[in-house]
Formats: structure tokens, C-alpha cells, sequence
């Protein structure tokens, strides 16, 4: 009986394929970057052949290191960047024009026409937990098919698909046998009702989007059809799929309601699990699909931060202040909690909970004897500071976190991870498996294929590495983050 697990996780810079034990461990890695473009200031865009090759070529990588006959492989569970946007002819497969990604702003004007409308962004949020944005997918496909000549005609006609990139793998991978895609996927485009887990014709309505052209809506855990025999060697089931972020939320074991999980990378996405209750946010914070298992629909609450890591690649890379990200750990150590400067990283405005697009960055509390290592690690706080107003942000909502598991490139940083329980005053725990977007989606579809019955069962494979517990005194930790706080409050624009 084939028992190993391959997971495809694609990201928003690279591909990756990972083959996993079914214990949960890595066996074999294939990775491949691929070109972003960018045709105009605020468009980002990608190319599905290069989506599509760059993650087959990862998976077949990954099998060979694994040194396992792809008839060992049980089931295929797919991870993607969400809510970039793909429409394609469905006769040819070929789309009609480059995947537009969920970074690109070129429909901010259209969005924002909407918000004029009384009581249309309330509607949409209460239908979809999301806020009337350009980030979402609706407004992207509706771009499309308003651009490439005859498209809307043709969309409306049945000739065309839309899917997110998990849907546009999955018709890859079935040769066009199957366009499906998963509640966490659909929860993210502005067209699923999250509360009826149907698609929303008032949503299709507004965003002008025809019904003809979607995905079936299926569990995360689902037979989503298996993968042509020639591409990777044999015929294998696909049985999971979920959002990356969610994915993470399931390969860090948050399945009780109150259980969260932040991933540390470019950015930073906290999101916690709320249990059959889809909590509507009075912060701005986003309410989403966290998994959905036998028809039963998990939901989440989801908080981000636009700059985690990315602050330090700029003190890196624009200030050149150091040369690799390891080094702010140990200036960080030296300059220890009590740091004067404060950086307010609002490079991209200021997102959850301020939501004030128009804030720029700012460094604070400069004296004479400020050097490199205050500013780094002010730097490596405002992470911090970030997470804890996204903490306080859920509280304000009536929940809050009692555990807080971390992944992302950011947090084999100590300092930090110490930094981070200090000021949240919560214990803060790291993985043994830190890869735990491909581990999510690989468990799915585990569970799919019978190799685990059932969410308990993957709860025990889920060990920790470290955990941080904080040491700093109450009055220390709140005196900190009021400097913050006022910190904030000097760049903002809008309140
Ligand atoms: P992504 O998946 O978003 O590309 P990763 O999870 O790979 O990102 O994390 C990379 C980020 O982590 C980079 O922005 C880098 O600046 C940051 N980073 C890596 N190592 C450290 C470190 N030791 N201390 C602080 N930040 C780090």
C-alpha cells in the first residue's frame, strides 16, 4: 500500500513540491522561482505556463529525490497563493490573459465606485466576511473580461472557466477533467457566501460576474479527481486543497476554536480558529473559511501585517545596514528590550487594524547616541507591536488567542520569538516541522485517501520545537507599547 504523501505548494515568488512521510516528515524538497511582472506601477501579474511548469517540474524534482516510485504516492494535496485570479478557455485550456495577482491594485477604482453605494460594502462584508477590496478575486475576473475582446460574451456563453490557482493546477493536472475548487479557496474571491457555502448571485450580480464561468465549490477534503498518469508517473488521487494560510492553520493543529497560528515571511498572516461560528469583525479584521471537513464548514478569523520580514530585507538591502537577516539577532541582543527608537514600517500603508493606505514609515526617539543597532532592532519590535494590535484587535472582537504557533522565515530568530511572548504576554510556540503550508495541504489529503481518520489523529503529530514564555514585567511591557502606540499615532493620516 502506497503510503507517502506530495504536497504542491504554490506561492506567490516560487513553486515548491514536498514529499512527506505519512508521520508527517519531509522525505524530499523541488523548488522553482518564477518571473513577476509588473506592466504598469500597481499591476502584478504572472504566467500560467510558468505557474503551471514550475510546479510540475518541482514535483517531479521532488520524486526523484525522494527515490519513491510515484505509485508510493497516495494522494496529492494542493496549497496556493490565493485569490490570483485565472480565466481560460475551456475547449483549449489556454488562458486569455496573465494570471493577475492578489498584490495588483488596477482595480481600485472600480472598487472604490462600489463603496459610493450605500450599504453595498456592509452587504458584501456580511455575506463574505472580506471587505469590498481589489485584493479579493471578483473584481479581477470582471477586469478580464471587461479587457480581452469578446471575452464577457464568451464567459456568459460557458466557453470560459475562472479559477484561483488551485483551480488552475487542478485542470492541469486532469487534463480539464475537473474544475473544482475548495471552500477556503472560494472564500477568498467575493463571490462566496461563507454562511450558505454556495456561490452568491447578488455577489455575481454586483461584481458582474457570469455563474457559467465557476468552479464547484468542495470540501477541502474531497476527491478532486487524479492527475493525467504521464505527468508524474502514475494516476494519483488529489484529495486535499486548501488556501496557503489555511493550509498553515491545519499543519499547525489549530482545530479548537481559540487555537491561532501567525506565519512570519514578507508579511505576516495571524489567523485563529473560531469554530462553527463565523465571527464578524468590528476591526476591519477578516472573517474566512478556515477548513471545511465532511461538509462542516471551520471558521477563522484572519489579521496581516504588510511588513514582517520585508522591513528586515530593507534595513538590509535599502539601508544596508546589515548584510543578512541572521545578523539583526544578535545587534538586537545587544541593544536589548529597552529600545528608545521606535519604527512604524508603513512602507504600504498602514493594514489591520488601522486600515490607513495613505500612512507612510517613519523611524522614532533618534538621539546622539542612536546607532545601526537601534534601528535594527526597532526594526525586528514593530513586528512585534504589529502582532500584539492585531491581538487586541480580536479581543476587541470578544476573542482572543490562548496559544500562539509560529512559522516563516522570520521566527529561528530567538530574540525575536522572546521579543514577541514579552509583549504579547502569551507563551509563544515554534514547530519541529516549520514547513507547515505543504504539511496542511499534505494531511488533507491524507485524511482523504484514509491515512489518518481524523483531525485528532493529526493533532498528535504535531510536536513542538521551543516554546517562548515571557519574563518581562507587566509595567515594562506596557510602557513599551504605549511608545509604540504613539508612534502610530504620529504617521497616520486618515482615523
Ligand atoms: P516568504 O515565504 O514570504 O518568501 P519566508 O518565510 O521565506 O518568506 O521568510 C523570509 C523572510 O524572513 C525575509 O523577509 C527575511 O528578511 C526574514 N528573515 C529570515 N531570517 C531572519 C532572521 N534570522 N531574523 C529576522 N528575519 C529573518
Amino acid at each position: 500500500m502506497p503510503r507517502y504523501l506530495l504536497s504542491l505548494d504554490q506561492g506567490t515568488t516560487s513553486s515548491r513540491a514536498i514529499v512527506f512521510s505519512e508521520r508527517g516528515e519531509i522525505l524530499a524538497t523541488g523548488q522553482q522561482e518564477f518571473t513577476q511582472h509588473f506592466p504598469q506601477p500597481g499591476w502584478v501579474e504572472h504566467d500560467p505556463a510558468e505557474i503551471w511548469h514550475s510546479t510540475l517540474s518541482s514535483a517531479r524534482h521532488a520524486i526523484a529525490e525522494a527515490a519513491c516510485a510515484a505509485t508510493d504516492i497516495a494522494a496529492i494535496g494542493i496549497t496556493n497563493q490565493r485569490e490570483t485570479t485565472l480565466v481560460w478557455d475551456r475547449q483549449t485550456g489556454e488562458t486569455i490573459y496573465p494570471a493577475i495577482v492578489w498584490q495588483d491594485r488596477r482595480t481600485a477604482e472600480q472598487c472604490a465606485a462600489l463603496k459610493q453605494q450605500a450599504g453595498l460594502e456592509q452587504r458584501v462584508t456580511e455575506k463574505t466576511g472580506l471587505l469590498l477590496d481589489p485584493y479579493f478575486s471578483a473584481s479581477k475576473i470582471a477586469w478580464i473580461l471587461d479587457h480581452v475582446d469578446g471575452a464577457r460574451q464568451r464567459a456568459e456563453q460557458g466557453e470560459l472557466a475562472f479559477g484561483t490557482v488551485d483551480s488552475y493546477l487542478l485542470w492541469q493536472l486532469t487534463a480539464g477533467r475537473s474544475h473544482q475548487t475548495d471552500a477556503t479557496n472560494a472564500s477568498r474571491t467575493l463571490l462566496f457566501n461563507i454562511h450558505t457555502q454556495q456561490w452568491d448571485d447578488e455577489l455575481l450580480a454586483i461584481f458582474r460576474v457570469p455563474a457559467a464561468m465557476l468552479p464547484e465549490v468542495n470540501d477541502s477534503v474531497a476527491d478532486f479527481g487524479r492527475s493525467e498518469a504521464e505527468l508524474l508517473g502514475a494516476e494519483i488521487t488529489i484529495g486535499g486543497i486548501a488556501g496557503d494560510q489555511q493550509a498553515a492553520l491545519v499543519g499547525q493543529a489549530c482545530f479548537q476554536p481559540g487555537m491561532a497560528k501567525s506565519t512570519y515571511g514578507t508579511g505576516c498572516f495571524m489567523v485563529m480558529n473560531t469554530g462553527s461560528e463565523a465571527l464578524q469583525s468590528k476591526n476591519r479584521l477578516l472573517t474566512t473559511v478556515g477548513y471545511r471537513i465532511n461538509g462542516e464548514t471551520t471558521y477563522a478569523l484572519e489579521g496581516s501585517i504588510f511588513m514582517a520580514g520585508a522591513t528586515i530585507q530593507w534595513i538590509r538591502d535599502g539601508l544596508h545596514l546589515i548584510d543578512n537577516a541572521k545578523d539583526s539577532q544578535p545587534l538586537a541582543e545587544a541593544t536589548g528590550y529597552d529600545n528608545p527608537v521606535y519604527m512604524v514600517p508603513a512602507f504600504a500603508g498602514l493594514g489591520a487594524p488601522y486600515w490607513d493606505p495613505q500612512a507612510k514609515g517613519a523611524i522614532m526617539g533618534l538621539t546622539r547616541d542612536t546607532g545601526i543597532k537601534e534601528i535594527v532592532t526597532a526594526g525586528l519590535q514593530a513586528v512585534c507591536y504589529q502582532t500584539r494590535d492585531l491581538l487586541e484587535a480580536m479581543a476587541e472582537d470578544g476573542v482572543k488567542p490562548e496559544t500562539l504557533r509560529v512559522d516563516g522565515g522570520m521566527v529561528v530568530n530567538d530574540w525575536l520569538m522572546q521579543f514577541l511572548s514579552d509583549t504579547l504576554a502569551m507563551p509563544i510556540t515554534r514547530p519541529q516541522v516549520t514547513e507547515t503550508t505543504a504539511l496542511g495541504a499534505a494531511l488533507l489529503a491524507g485524511l482523504q485517501v484514509g491515512i489518518y481518520d481524523s483531525l485528532e489523529e493529526l493533532a498528535e503529530f504535531w510536536r513542538h520545537e521551543r516554546e517562548f514564555v515571557s519574563q518581562q514585567q507587566e509595567s515594562v511591557r506596557e510602557r513599551l507599547y504605549q511608545g509604540w502606540l504613539d508612534a502610530v499615532e504620529r504617521v497616520r493620516v486618515q482615523h
